[in-house]
């Protein structure tokens, strides 16, 4: 381990620049839908990372409605690549800040505001990290090959970006460095080496209508049957797998008075295990077909339908993450700083990119709160907000074990690569 109170010092003192630059991103609504804020936000950050040496370029999503993803390369003199990955969007439209009174606002400790770890206080920790890295070993700042990746549209959970981002990994890359907002167990600092995957789907029955009053027996339900599947799919879940399923919206019917013909519902079920997403996902196609209720006046059976209209895939643990969490761990032993695995039932980019180069996340400030901006007099109700006390030694930490890491041997490759 280096002397680390000169890096400590010098971190210490570009604490004030760091939280300028995270009050500049978080003054930008850059709200998924908002792709005039998202792309001013891309602007700024590729300003602020210039001086550092990196060049950026652009890639429209794919999606029309959304902003450009940016791409900072500094270029190294060895052929070793490194992979940080942040976001510029976030969760929150400007009417609801407005709304919310939901802006950059330090309080104690606290830094509340939109973004402020859901990413934009990890942009802000990747600038730090990446001047910290200069400061404790020059050269080595100069051998590695740096790439910078922003998704424009992570809280889509959109898949584009993970392609773009997985057509620059060289054969050379040897981490993905995600600096999702840190987690705390009992104050022990968590990184994320696991996360669930994800997939929606929607379940469409097509009932017969009746009169409700003069013709009851010749109606099948819609909505009872819906009702019947929702229960099913539901009682799925199940903790020792790991597994979540929920049924989030339903609708069906017309009126009162007649048995409804259609009904819908839509969901999404999560686990860290591709087995079991696999299983699951042959579970719910196989309630396509006729459903079990019936009309009673000829049993006419109602039609069950299943769509599946999103992926994402789960980012089980596996060798190179562990890896990663091992530097991390080691170096964070060293500093007298005690870290755990977390497996985090969120998705990030990491599960983008988990099958293909090593991976960890979990690497920005600390803070709570992510995607809530309500605020009640009691306190009942918080929002997002950063732990400014976490920077510091988080930033020392990040620039500590990613000189180990390049410094070190390739990681086990991940699964599938
Ligand atoms: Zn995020």
């Amino acid at each position: 381990m280096p002397d680390t109170g000169r890096l400590r010092e010098w971190i210490q003192g570009a604490m004030p620049a760091t939280l300028a630059l995270l009050e500049e991103m978080v003054a930008i609504n850059s709200w998924t839908g908002n792709p005039e804020g998202v792309n001013r936000l891309g602007r700024l950050t590729a300003e602020r990372f210039a001086p550092l040496g990196f060049g950026a370029s652009f890639v429209p999503s794919r999606n029309p409605a959304w902003g450009n993803h940016l791409f900072l390369h500094r270029p190294g003199r060895a052929a070793l690549r490194l992979l940080l990955v942040s976001h510029l969007d976030t969760v929150f439209p400007a009417e609801e800040e407005e709304r919310n009174n939901f802006h950059w606002q330090p309080e104690g400790e606290r830094i509340f505001g939109p973004g402020v770890i859901d990413i934009k206080g990890g942009t802000a920790m990747a600038w730090l990290v990446l001047q910290g890295v200069q400061v404790l070993d020059r050269a080595l700042f100069d051998e590695v090959d740096w790439l910078v990746a922003l998704n424009a549209s992570e809280e889509t959970l959109s898949g584009h970006f993970g392609e773009v981002c997985r057509e620059q990994l060289t054969p050379h890359t040897r981490a993905a460095l995600v600096f999702e907002g840190e987690h705390r167990q009992d104050g022990v600092r968590q990184l994320v080496v696991a996360r669930k995957g994800r997939l929606t789907f929607r379940l469409k029955v097509s009932g017969r209508a009746a009169h409700a009053g003069g013709q009851h027996a010749r109606g099948a339900n819609a909505i009872r049957q819906l009702a019947r599947l929702v229960e099913r799919v539901e009682a799925w879940s199940d903790p020792a797998r790991g597994l979540t399923v929920n049924v989030g919206t339903i609708r069906g019917g017309g009126s009162y008075n007649r048995v409804p013909h259609a009904a819908e519902a839509e969901g999404e079920f999560r686990c860290f295990d591709p087995a079991v997403q696999e299983q699951t996902r042959q579970a719910l196609l196989a309630l396509a077909g006729p459903g079990d209720l019936r009309a009673a006046s000829d049993g006419w059976a109602c039609r069950v339908e299943v769509e599946l209209p999103d992926r994402s895939p789960a980012w089980p643990r596996n060798p190179g993450s562990e890896a990663l969490y091992r530097i991390w761990s080691e170096t964070g032993t060293a500093l007298g700083d005690r870290l755990a695995r977390e497996e985090r039932g969120g998705i990030s980019d990491g599960n983008l990119l988990c099958a293909h180069v090593p991976t960890i996340d979990g690497l920005g400030p600390g803070g709570d709160n992510d995607h809530c901006s309500e605020r009640s007099p009691d306190g009942s109700k918080l929002p997002e907000y950063l732990d400014v006390r976490s920077f510091v030694p988080k930033a020392l930490l990040n620039v500590l074990a990613i000189a180990q890491l390049c410094r070190g041997g390739n990681l086990p490759a991940p699964r599938g690569s």
